[in-house]
């Protein structure tokens, strides 16, 4: 997982803060910003909050839950419980880490068969038939180009790459040199092959964090890793979930839309956060797996509301590189909410599909 996620999304909060000191402390150091709305007293006792944040996969994570509806008290050690959880699948996910599953992958020769975990085996389902449903735009096996270009581990290159290079790199990123047997567990590459999870580990830690609240009994939650977010029950007010889609602006950090949101996930992507700049021009952290060049559209950022986080946040990352057009047409054919931030002249130009209207009103209108 590349070290540079930045959340382009913050959470509109209730009137109860996190209780860890230590948490609090990185809260304010992190990038999100929070709007903290008056309370609004209520006849009902106030449900019983607890609030969890800490680091991962380059990046911080917030967790809330009430008690509401639950028979049982939240378990004490369930911060405990959930930094375990991140940190497994950081094991798995990162590509920073040597001895991490998807570096092990990285590394093996070609024609091997590698037995992976099911976390992995899950995530690469899902990759695969987003890398085939969205025709490549997301593609996992990006990984040379991302780090030639100075997203990956290494250090950013000095100069920009040369087109030889980029051509090189490009007969390396067809995903479908992977051959997955979901039966066996197993990856065989067959090809030199290198694989970045980066745009759909982090939703995917999201699921895995929900599961385990669920487990508990746990409905009324939001957890969030790295932007990416899942929602469910209601917020300390009793109304759904509220977050705010950040302005893209690196001076300003306030909200241009604000979402009333419940039992869905919702990711976004942008490139006004991460890039590197060369001359005077930006270039983004998404590469366009076609041209092997950081995208180069008028999209400022994309947001996606599905059912689970990890499915948003590969599509969120697909539909950066598709582009305004090709995402609109996407998203309605398959019924997918997506809200888009459009670069037109000096501003910006907000486009929202009918079903992301729809979905937004029904949540609206539960306030
Ligand atoms: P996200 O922030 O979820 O949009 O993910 C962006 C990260 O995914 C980048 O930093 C790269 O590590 C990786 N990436 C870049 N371009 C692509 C692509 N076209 N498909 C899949 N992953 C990509
Ligand atoms: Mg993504």
């Amino acid at each position: 997982m590349t070290l540079v996620a930045k959340r382009l999304v913050s959470i509109i909060l209730g009137n109860n803060r996190p209780h860890t000191c230590t948490a609090k402390a990185r809260l304010i150091a992190s990038l999100l910003f929070m709007l903290v709305l008056a309370s609004i007293s209520g006849c009902q006792p106030e449900p019983v909050k607890q609030a969890y944040s800490g680091f991962t996969m380059g990046t911080s994570y917030h967790v809330t839950v009430f008690n509401r509806d639950l028979d049982a008290a939240i378990p004490a050690d369930l911060g405990e419980q959930l930094q375990q959880c991140l940190n497994a699948l950081d094991q798995v996910f990162s590509t920073y880490k040597p001895d991490s599953e998807i570096s092990r992958i990285n590394a093996a020769e070609p024609g091997q068969p590698l037995s992976i975990s099911p976390d992995m085996a899950k995530v690469l389902r899902l990759s695969h038939e987003i890398y085939t449903a969205t025709g490549g735009a997301f593609n996992p096996a990006v990984g040379p180009l991302v780090d030639l270009w100075g997203f990956g581990p290494q250090a950013e290159p000095e100069t920009l790459p040369e087109p030889a290079a980029i051509a090189e790199k490009l007969k390396q990123v067809d995903f479908s040199h992977l051959a997955i047997d979901q039966t066996q567990q197993t990856v065989t590459k067959h090809n030199l092959l290198r694989i970045d999870l980066s745009a759909v580990a982090k939703g995917y830690a999201v699921d895995q964090l929900a599961d385990l609240l669920k487990a508990h009994g746990i409905t009324h939650y939001l957890v969030e890793v790295g932007g990416e977010l899942r929602l469910s029950g209601l917020n300390a007010q009793n109304q759904p979930w509220r977050i705010g889609v950040e302005r893209p602006s690196l001076e300003r950090s306030d909200a241009q839309k604000v979402i009333a949101l419940t039992n869905m996930a919702l990711a976004t992507s942008g490139d006004y956060r991460n890039y590197i700049e060369r001359d005077g021009v930006r270039y983004s952290h998404t590469i366009d797996p076609r041209t092997g060049q950081p995208i180069r559209n008028r999209l400022a950022s994309v947001t996606v509301i599905t059912s689970d986080a990890a499915t948003a946040d590969a599509l969120a990352t697909a539909f950066m590189v598709m582009g305004e057009q090709a995402t609109l047409t996407y998203a309605n054919q398959q019924n997918i909410a997506v809200y888009l931030i459009v670069k037109e002249g000096e501003g910006f130009r907000e486009v929202q599909n009918a079903y992301f209207e729809h979905i937004n009103k029904i949540k609206q209108n539960t306030e």
